[in-house]
């Protein structure tokens, strides 16, 4: 990628970023600033090996959706990722549909490429990560980072180990050496022990499989069956992907005629006359 490419992405990374709330370095939840900027977010646990994420247009809508089945930290990399596609590449080619592949340091495709440049300059931008190396891990310029403080950079900016390293990496704070020595570090001792022996956030290691589905679009599905245009079942399938059921919506639903039997009903009357 060029210069001028990379420039031009970490300038709308770092204004989407004031759009963010930050907690002290790093984006407190991304999820929340995305619903707050009026995209449709989905968050539901599609399967391990299903796909990361998507982007799409709908009603003029842009829903970005992330499988909740991915662990937390790689999980926000996703949604990060995704902002890219729609930041950078709206009215070039939405849909984008993300697996490993794509959203990979080793991708070559120049649209992913970018998006995964755009997720690492949102999440970890150059001065913040300066900022928190130069403020909060001690003795920095002498000793360089342990495995620990990987974990405590993972819980300040929420991202994963492996995110985490190699944007170090690119921003020159950690040779190819030090990166190996880390990782190795990382297998003897797990992230979810390190995360826990610093107080960080052990949420990030595993999924969460969170369901969430933006309240119109159940209010579409009920408007939907309201108007005879979906069946009970549909109605029913719907609703268990919120966890909700038939009677926790009962006060909205339109009593339904049954019009089949209804109509059953008249033609063996019918017959029988
Ligand atoms: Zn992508």
């Amino acid at each position: 990628m060029q210069e001028s490419k990379r420039k031009e992405i970490r300038i709308k990374a770092d204004s989407f970023r004031e759009k963010c709330k930050v907690s002290r370095y790093g984006i407190a939840d991304l999820f929340k600033d995305c619903e707050r900027l009026g995209y449709k977010v989905l968050r539901y646990p599609l399967g391990d090996t299903a796909d990361l994420g998507f982007t799409l247009i709908k009603d003029n809508d842009i829903v970005i959706f992330t499988n909740t089945c991915s662990r937390l930290s790689r999980e926000i990399f996703t949604l990060a990722h995704e902002i890219g596609h729609v930041i950078l590449h709206i009215g070039t080619g939405l849909p984008f549909i993300d697996n490993n592949m794509t959203i990979s340091g080793s991708s070559t495709n120049e649209k992913e490429q970018e998006a995964n440049y755009f997720a690492a300059c949102l999440l970890m931008p150059d001065d913040e990560v300066d900022k928190f190396l130069d403020l909060k891990i001690a003795d920095f310029n002498k000793k360089g980072l342990s495995a620990m403080d990987i974990a405590r950079i993972m819980s300040e900016f929420n991202v994963s180990f492996d995110m985490a390293l190699n944007r170090l990496e690119n921003l020159g704070k950690v040779n190819t050496g030090e990166k190996l020595k880390l990782d190795n570090e990382r297998n003897e001792r797990r992230v979810g022990n390190l995360l826990r022996s610093v107080g960080g956030n052990s949420r990030l290691n595993v999924p969460s499989k969170e369901v969430h589905i933006p309240y119109e679009y159940i209010d579409y599905v009920i408007y939907n069956y309201n108007h005879n245009a979906i069946p009970a079942e549909t109605l029913e399938r719907a609703l268990a992907c919120c966890h909700l059921s038939m009677e926790d919506v009962g006060d909205r639903l339109v009593e339904h005629q049954d019009d089949e039997e209804d109509d059953l009903d008249a033609l063996i009357g019918g017959l029988s006359d």
